[in-house]
């Protein structure tokens, strides 16, 4: 902690810039960073703190933005903000395998879509909600299952059994583009699958109206083979679509958390076409390909890993990451965005600056604190405001990890 006091200071002097005002006055109780980590409305400043990272050669650095991936912020909820651009990096990867792409589209009559919220009906539900599909959180996740019990299969001892797709993955939207505002929830499905007969596609949709018991279910399918339209569904799913809070505060509140990205089946196929095809449709093809590496913790400039300043104390993964600071610090190492992602390449920087921390120094000064508490101080003043600095650090990492959590499974 007081490496980045003192590095407060010393941006303050030596460059006259601002300062990140956050970090110079926390104090273990302040739990700022959770709130904001935490919070469910949106963030006027989201993506103000960066975390850094250098693969093993140490030769190459990144920093990547923390955005809250939430559909309603103002930032993370346009169309090809970060947020969505890595959600598109993660999806593409394992897209390029398939050499057809099935689409479904499954969506709830008009009727449907409210129920189940508490104390809607309270004759019927004596304020308890009644069965529905889609108006509460713990309704989403038997929907979700229930439709990939029907096209993945159910488990059984070895795998799935049943169904129709070996892999796929959903992704809920909640409002449709012609009405903003009208709850309108759908469940888009990718499969690896292109023409279906007529007689198949209608077995598919009795079992998921029979399934979901729900007869008017309205199922659309489509199949694609061009890689550039593939690249554009891919896209067009994982856009924001919840893009007001105030559409609906109680399916927000309901979707706090909520796991919106299912995948099942293997992807860990051979690629069936390179995205290089569709550079011509002015996607920056290196570049996700870049983000995509380093989301799955290999630098993209040399295919080593990312370098583990040290490792949880849980789960005994290796944190690669940093701790955050402000984002000021991209502009000051003359970082460069990949892509629009929020993932950023810091070009060498050893002892390219007299007055603030490079990001090799901040990893070093982390890697060195790490080891300073696995052996603490003899002095128990000195242990005990060690011992609250980690306490305030843990914290402030476990509501990262989350975060990070929520962007890998969908943000
Ligand atoms: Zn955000
Ligand atoms: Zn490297």
């Amino acid at each position: 902690m007081q490496s980045l006091n003192s590095l407060d200071s010393l941006t303050e002097a030596g460059q006259g810039c601002q300062s990140p005002p956050e970090l110079t006055d926390f104090s273990p109780r302040d739990v700022y960073k959770d709130l904001l980590a935490k919070s469910i409305t949106p963030q006027k400043t989201c993506g103000a703190w960066a975390i850094v990272s250098e693969c093993e050669s140490g030769e190459h650095h990144f920093g990547k933005r923390i955005f809250c991936g939430r559909e309603w912020c103002e930032v993370c909820g346009e169309d090809n903000s970060a947020s969505h651009k890595r959600r598109q990096a993660r999806l593409l990867t394992r897209i390029q395998q398939v050499k057809q792409l099935g689409y479904f589209v499954i969506e709830w009559p008009d009727w449907a879509r409210h129920i189940g919220e508490k104390g809607l009906h309270p004759d019927s539900d004596r304020g308890e909600g009644v069965a529905g599909w889609c108006y509460s959180k713990t309704e989403l996740q038997d929907t979700t299952q229930a439709i990939i019990e029907v096209l993945a299969g159910r488990h059984g001892r070895r795998g799935r059994v049943g169904g129709y797709f070996t892999r796929g993955l959903g992704r809920w939207h909640w409002f449709g583009d012609k009405l903003p505002g009208k709850w309108n929830p759908h469940f888009n499905v990718l499969v690896d699958s292109a023409y279906l007969e007529k007689s198949q596609l209608e077995e598919i949709k009795v079992s998921l109206r029979t399934a979901l018991n729900c007869p008017e279910l309205i199922v659309h399918y489509s199949y694609f083979d061009k890689p550039g339209q593939m690249v554009q569904k891919v896209r067009y799913i994982t856009r924001a679509t919840f893009r007001e809070y105030g559409w609906n505060p109680y399916m927000a509140e309901e979707l706090f958390n909520f796991r919106n990205i299912r995948w099942w089946g293997s992807w860990k196929g051979a690629i069936a076409w390179e995205l290089k095809e569709v550079e011509g449709e002015g996607e920056d093809v290196a570049g996700l390909e870049a983000v995509s590496s380093l989301q799955q913790g290999i630098c993209p400039d040399c295919g080593r890993p990312l370098k583990a300043i040290r490792h949880n104390s849980g789960s005994g993964a290796p944190v690669v990451w940093s701790r955050p600071v402000d984002s000021v610090y991209l502009k000051l190492w003359d970082a460069r965005e990949i892509s629009g992602t929020g993932y950023y390449r810091i070009p060498g920087t050893k002892s390219r600056y007299r007055y603030i921390f490079s990001p090799e120094e901040l990893l070093k000064l982390e890697g060195l604190e790490a080891r300073a508490r696995a052996s603490p101080s003899v002095s128990p003043r000195i242990r005990q405001a060690q011992r609250s600095v980690n306490e305030f650090w843990e914290r402030k990492r476990r509501a990262w990890d989350e975060l990070d959590e929520m962007e890998l499974s969908d943000g």
